[in-house]
């Protein structure tokens, strides 16, 4: 008898990698591969992404250690670091690049979506400049919890596949445990992308990527008479939608540079980001932005101009004369003021309950953040215990307490009532419809502060995992994990949030 030895699986792992970046011109890239790591352990794998990505799930329990600490780079894989230019608080750097990210491939997933898989934190590419192409186990943590918080409150953004720690110290300014995050993303070329070939005066790249953008993000555009300006006000509106959708959660990215702003309207990149615990407008956490440059509520604006320095890179494509293309370009990014407060208002007028508009709604719901702002009311709180007494007159008592005084809120309440009783809406049904816009659970900073430290300093995974769970179902009352809507003690409050570096 022929006892054949069972043939292994052609590709263990089952990435079935496609890499439409690396077949660009070579000088969108590097290719590099990771540096390997000493003693590499899986703290978590995403299953439910894992499934998505239609990869196997069982042999990434067992073997991902080794491939997402780089050690072992699935067949397939054509690793490489993306070039790209960026304006960093507001001074251009024609030289970025992925320093501490290596992007693996992309995979078509179950719904026909191309995704990028990327490892950050492993180790140095053409691009590293001085640093180390590390990560640290916090910020490892910190992109983890938070991209995937997100993404459960429904808003766009880049995913979490997998986080390691490597078994390899850090040096910042103490030592830290080394770590690795698997970032997924709709891709990873950001405004910067753009800027990089632009300032090398490289139309002829500008153009290729563009063609590339549009393929994968935008096909639509392709009919149209413009298509270049199509695209640019297409990403414009991407933007306007997402940045709303930030306030509606009191998110704060904390270092919207111009590298740091994706072209498919993901949110990526979660250095010094936090969500805000009392409202206010002006709250900065990143202990890098001195000025505020970031700070809430100077989001859509600075969206804006971030969106001006993609027009200034793409302008040559919208038409043959220049004064035509700047006036095009002028008018499509006048168009993202009007676009961003239609979804923001929309959004909290959903947030108040309303189903209908009225002239008076913008007021009704400045008057509110005005109210919240001047009694320091917690944000997240404030709309869910409204949510509440939406459906229960009796709760009202606790969205009450959230403020200085009755006299306070009581104003507001009335005229909110007086709103309401001119819609023809159930109360259980309303405060239902409240629920699924305004979260209960949103990752706080004390508790990602409390899963960092044990973490970091006992090995301890487990605050970790539970921020994890109870932030993947934010609109869910979840009994027993009451503990984790309450704001921070005053000693708890986090001041300040550090970048990933
Ligand atoms: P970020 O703060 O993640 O937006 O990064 C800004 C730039 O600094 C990017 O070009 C990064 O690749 C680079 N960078 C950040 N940290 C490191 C590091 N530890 N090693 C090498 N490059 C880094
Ligand atoms: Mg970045």
């Amino acid at each position: 008898m022929n006892y054949a030895p069972p043939s292994p699986p052609a590709n263990l792992e089952a990435f079935s990698f496609d890499n439409s970046y690396a077949r660009l011109p070579q000088q969108f890239f590097a290719r590099v591969a990771p540096t390997p790591v000493a003693e590499p352990w899986l703290i978590k794998l995403n299953r439910q992404l894992a499934g998505e990505l239609g990869l196997d799930v069982e042999t990434l329990e067992r073997e991902g250690a080794q491939i997402f600490s780089g050690n072992r780079v699935p067949e397939g894989a054509d690793p490489l670091a993306m070039a790209y230019a960026g304006h960093q608080f507001g001074t251009f750097v024609p030289q970025l690049g992925d320093g501490r990210a290596i992007l693996l491939g992309e995979v078509i997933d179950r719904s026909g979506q191309r995704r990028d898989i990327q490892l950050k934190g492993p180790g140095q590419t053409p691009f590293s400049r001085r640093g180390d192409g590390r990560a640290a186990l916090g910020p490892v943590l910190r992109e983890y919890i938070v991209s995937e918080a997100m993404f459960a409150l429904g808003i766009p953004t880049t995913r979490a596949l997998a986080a390691v720690v490597t078994g390899q110290p850090v040096y910042r300014e103490q030592i830290l445990p080394g770590a690795i995050v698997t970032r997924v993303a709709a891709s990873h070329m950001r405004v910067g992308t753009f800027q990089f070939f632009a300032a090398r005066g490289d139309m002829a790249s500008v153009k290729a990527l563009a063609d590339y953008a549009i393929e994968r993000h935008y096909p639509e555009v392709k009919d149209e008479a413009r298509p270049y300006l199509a695209f640019y006000k297409a990403v414009t509106a991407r933007q306007a939608e997402l940045i709303a959708r930030w306030l509606h959660v009191g998110f704060i990215h904390g270092v919207m540079n111009t590298d740091n702003m994706t072209i498919s309207g993901e949110t990526i990149d979660f250095g010094p980001c936090a969500f805000l615990d009392v409202y206010d407008p002006k709250k900065v956490f990143s202990s890098i932005d001195q000025f505020g440059r970031y700070a809430y509520a100077s989001q859509p604006g600075i969206g804006q101009w971030n969106l001006a320095r993609l027009a200034e890179t793409l302008v040559p494509l919208f038409d043959e004369d220049e004064g035509t293309a700047v006036e095009l370009a002028n008018d499509a990014l006048g168009e993202y003021g009007a676009i961003f407060q239609r979804h923001w208002l929309n959004g909290m007028r959903a947030k108040i309950g309303l189903v209908t508009s009225e002239d008076g709604d913008l007021d009704l719901v400045q008057a509110l953040l005005t109210a919240m702002h001047q009694s320091e009311a917690d944000f997240t709180l404030t709309f869910r215990r409204l949510s509440d007494s939406a459906g229960e007159p009796t709760a009202e008592t606790a969205f009450k307490a959230l403020f200085a005084s009755p006299e306070a809120i009581d104003p507001w309440l009335r005229d909110w009532r007086a709103r309401l009783s001119r819609e023809d809406k159930d109360p259980a049904a309303r405060a239902t419809a409240m629920k699924a816009v305004n979260p209960a659970y949103i990752p706080r900073n004390h508790r990602i502060e409390q899963a960092i430290a044990a973490a970091t300093e006992d090995a301890d995974f487990s605050l970790f995992e539970a921020l994890v769970d109870v932030t993947a179902r934010p609109y869910d009352d979840q009994p027993g994990f009451s503990a984790y809507q309450a704001p921070p003690e005053p000693e708890e409050e986090v001041q300040r949030t550090f970048c990933g570096t």
